[in-house]
């Protein structure tokens, strides 16, 4: 069956609760899978795609219902009126507490958000405004003109239509601009740094992002309960969604779905069965649930949705060839100083790991449309030069100056922002990306949509210029042909290429390449050569990294030698060839 009519039948299979015959029990039952269906969606963006690890979605599911029903109750407010003040109410608590945890890292964030959901149900059920652990009762229904939409029949099409609205918004906010940051948080923080990406702000974004849904899903349960009080907002029910959405498939919009309707649906089928199976009262599902789970993470560790899928996959054969992004406007251009004008200069640059002094009191100048090399044995500190350069280490001490301004020790996302891009010798791409995404990624700071633009669709113009952007500077490394391919399936030598294109989309002024040929295959190497004389003549400067000598020599006007932290020397290619100190240190007499 093709991926095509997926998405049919996935709907033709959500309106059949619709049909006059079927039971309202289950009506109800599949209400509830569908509000808690959206905040596990939230969890897909949150923990799926950005690894941040959330215990307290249920927090924010509180604060959508409470603000919602203390509204309607006590002060009159229409239920629909009260949508936007639940939504705020969500989005506000979600970004404060966002704010002042997610600086922590790992374990310590999911701990802190225990804590959180924690304060939260104790606050509920003891504070007046939200009348304690009886809770809130009477909350009007939802109308629409003269029906109230009491009934769970009733109810339904509005929970398919914010569910159906809300997976349209997630698959539009991760396709976009700031839907590749988020993609990069988790294990391509410091790659995105390095091109303009505020991750501490992503980070930020997809918290609230969750958050809203959850407050969505919270605003519905108070008008579909019609009562609300702490229980269902405790740290119980926090597991319980990041349980749909790791069972379902936390890194796919379907998995959320899929998991919300499986765990809502068995927890109520076992509740029934265990207790008349086993003779006894009590919460035996919660053991069921444990060990399914455990179960599950060892045979299917991506959860149920990409083994549901694998069919569809099947019958789809072989991925379409890669095809070009449509023709859009070209953006505009950085100005370029004139050759021969010195656009940087390090002077006395130390970097101290503890007791190691991996760069110590290197200086050297770059000139405009200048290539220099930076060569020398492994450890001498050129990668660390790099870092210090590009703000992804601050330097321990000395100055750096790019086009007049003082960088040395701003972050890199600054530096990224004045023209200087970058390749690393240990290939930082981000994985389940195309090569296409993630060269778009290098484009970051040449568009401006935000996540709201980019929820709604209104980023398409952007969008299809950043792609044809990515799309030439492919070209012009010579990837076209694997440009729909995952990054992270290609050969190394290619993925090195994909971050020069990357680097490429930046429009730099200066490009810092760090070993860009290691892994090519000769012809590989002869066109990254083509390439980087190209560059050369469009007036771009680059300071390269590279051990294979013919390349180097080739290619540079100047070179920098260090060893063990220090400079060694400085020249053009030949006096550096047959420079003693040099050759003894790193050449060989080969040279
Ligand atoms: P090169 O790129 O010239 O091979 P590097 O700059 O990577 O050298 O490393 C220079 C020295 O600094 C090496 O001894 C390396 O082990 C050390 N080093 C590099 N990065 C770190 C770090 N983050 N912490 C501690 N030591 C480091
Ligand atoms: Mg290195």
């Amino acid at each position: 069956m093709p991926h095509r009519l997926l998405l049919p039948l996935l709907a033709a299979l959500a309106l059949l609760p619709l049909l006059p015959g079927f039971p309202p029990f289950w009506v109800t039952l599949l209400c509830y899978a569908g509000l808690a269906a959206l905040v596990a969606l939230g969890l897909v963006v949150l923990t799926g795609v950005a690894g941040l690890t959330s215990f307290g979605q249920a927090i924010f599911v509180g604060f959508g219902a409470y603000a919602s029903a203390i509204l309607t109750t006590r002060h009159g407010v229409s239920p629909w009126a009260a949508l936007p003040a639940a939504l705020l109410a969500a989005g506000v608590m979600a970004a404060l507490i966002g704010a002042l945890t997610l600086r922590l890292r790992g374990h310590y964030l999911a701990i802190a958000t225990i804590a959180w959901n924690v304060s939260f149900y104790y606050l509920a059920a003891n504070l007046d405004l939200t009348q304690r652990n009886d809770g809130i009762s009477g909350i009007p229904p939802l109308r629409l003109g003269e029906t109230a939409l009491t009934e769970a029949r009733a109810f339904y099409p509005l929970v398919l239509l914010c569910l159906g609205l809300a997976l349209l918004a997630t698959r539009n906010l991760l396709d976009s601009r700031v839907g590749r940051a988020i993609r990069a948080l988790r294990g391509g923080a410091l790659a995105a740094e390095s091109f303009g990406v505020d991750t501490y702000r992503a980070k930020l974004l997809a918290f609230i992002y969750a958050g809203l849904l959850a407050g969505l899903s919270g605003w519905l349960y108070a008008h579909l309960q019609r009562a609300v009080n702490p229980s269902p907002f405790s740290l119980t029910m926090s597991i319980d969604y990041l349980l749909m959405a790791v069972a379902g498939g936390v890194q796919h919009l379907g998995g959320a779905l899929l998991g919300a309707l499986l765990v809502t649906l068995l927890r109520d089928q076992l509740q029934s069965l265990l207790p008349a199976l086993l003779g006894a009262q009590g919460n035996f599902e919660s053991i069921v649930f444990g060990l399914a789970l455990v179960m599950l993470l060892q045979g299917a560790p991506q959860g149920l949705w990409p083994l549901l899928m694998r069919p569809f996959a099947r019958w789809n054969g072989p991925r379409a060839a890669a095809t070009p992004p449509p023709a859009a406007a070209p953006l505009p251009q950085r100005a370029r100083p004139a050759p021969g004008t010195e656009i940087l200069r390090a002077e006395d640059l130390q970097k101290r790991f503890g007791g190691l002094v991996a760069v110590n009191g290197v200086g050297f100048h770059l000139e405009a449309g200048e290539v220099v090399g930076l060569i020398g044995p492994n450890g001498a500190g050129k990668s660390t030069t790099f870092n210090l350069l590009t703000g992804v280490l601050a330097p321990t001490r000395g100055a750096v100056r790019f086009l007049g301004t003082p960088i040395a020790g701003l972050p890199a996302r600054r530096i990224a922002t004045l023209g200087i891009a970058r390749s690393f010798q240990h290939v930082k791409l981000v994985h389940g990306m195309s090569v296409l995404e993630n060269v778009a990624l290098g484009a970051h700071l040449r568009g401006r949509a935000g996540a709201l633009r980019a929820a709604l669709r209104l980023d398409r113009a952007e969008e299809a210029r950043l792609l044809a952007l990515a799309w030439a500077q492919i070209e012009r490394v010579g990837l076209a042909a694997v440009a729909h391919l995952p990054a992270d399936s290609l050969a190394l030598g290619q993925q090195r290429l994909v971050e020069i294109a990357r680097a490429l989309c930046l429009d730099p002024v200066l490009l810092l390449l760090d070993e860009p040929a290691a892994g090519l295959r000769h012809l590989e190497k002869a066109a990254l050569s083509c390439l980087l004389d190209r560059l050369r003549a469009e007036g771009m400067t680059i300071l390269l990294v590279e051990h294979d000598m013919d390349f180097v020599m080739s290619l540079t006007d100047r070179l920098v030698v260090m060893n063990f932290g220090a400079e060694l020397a400085q020249g053009r290619p030949r006096e550096i060839q047959r420079n003693p100190a040099v050759i003894d240190a790193y050449l060989g007499s080969a040279a």
